[in-house]
């Protein structure tokens, strides 16, 4: 394209009807709801959706929610979400929302924050609480690749039971093929001698790092506002150039 050529504008995503087919719960504050769209949905993993609620009098809500599964053409989708007691969005998902509900949803969204497996070079995901979701994604689609790129998570929660996803990520490392995971636990101590008891710092950052056969050349981190600036401030300390590092900020 020349300097003078105008990208055609991308059509804005429309809203569509999904159906709740099915909710799990995954710890004791966080839910999946797995959403069945009647159009095709092509996303890349990290991209999220917008989901709107509407009440009886108009009022409208909108909320944003990342991906959890890998792309699956033709599946249902996976969110998870928080339940955040004086919000507004989470608590109707938790208390009111049913198998069988449709809601209004809108995407995939979001260009920055995506990654797909494809060629060998190290990735480092760093996800806070729900943060991990969009990492989730980038972790499934990388188990089900040919050849996954070698990859370290490392996922801080209040404690063991509210480590989500857990059981998966441990048996993802268990297949021997590159994935390694790591947990840090700010409100418990560790159940594996190898984890940690702290918040994420550039000490445990180094460590998590060697797991990898080379430095990482890209760096996703996502959570609340807090968690991503601490995250991102030690990658930074534990020598990460800052155009490797890529975040995702839930707010909070
Ligand atoms: C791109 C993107 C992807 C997201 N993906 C997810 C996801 O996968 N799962 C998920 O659970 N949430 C996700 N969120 C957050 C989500 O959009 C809502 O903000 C969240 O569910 C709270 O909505 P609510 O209506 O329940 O609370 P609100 O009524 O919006 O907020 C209630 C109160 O909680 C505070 N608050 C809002 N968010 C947080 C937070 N993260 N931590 C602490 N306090 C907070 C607000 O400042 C407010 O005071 C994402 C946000 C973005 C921008």
């Amino acid at each position: 394209m020349t300097p003078t050529e105008v990208a055609p504008a991308k059509p804005a995503a429309r809203w569509q009807n999904a159906r709740i087919v099915d909710i799990v719960e995954r710890t004791p504050h966080i839910k999946s709801f797995f959403l069945a769209l009647p159009e095709p949905f092509v996303f890349r993993p990290g991209q999220h959706v917008d989901v709107r609620l509407t009440a009886p009098d108009g009022y409208r809500a909108m909320r944003s929610y990342s991906i959890a599964s890998a792309p699956s053409p033709g599946a249902a989708i996976e969110i998870a979400i928080d339940l955040l007691k004086t919000g507004e969005v989470s608590p109707f998902f938790h208390e009111v929302a049913a198998i069988g509900d449709e809601i209004e949803l809108r995407g995939p969204l979001g260009g920055h924050f995506v990654w797909s497996p494809g060629d060998a070079s190290p990735v480092l995901l760093l996800g806070g609480g729900s943060g991990l979701v969009p990492l989730m994604s980038m972790a499934r689609a990388n188990q089900q690749a040919a050849t996954p790129s070698p990859m370290a998570l490392l996922l801080s929660a209040r404690t063991w039971s509210e480590a989500l996803y857990r059981d998966e990520l441990i048996g993802f490392a268990e297949r021997n093929n590159g994935f390694a995971v790591r947990f840090a636990l700010t409100r418990a101590n560790p159940q594996r001698s190898h984890d940690y008891a702290r918040r994420v710092d550039a000490e445990m950052l180094r460590d998590v790092i060697a797991l990898l056969p080379a430095a990482p050349q890209i760096v996703f981190v996502c959570g609340s506002n807090a968690f991503a600036n601490g995250a991102a401030d030690a990658a930074l300390a534990a020598g990460i150039p800052r155009d490797r590092i890529r975040t995702e900020r839930y707010g909070g």
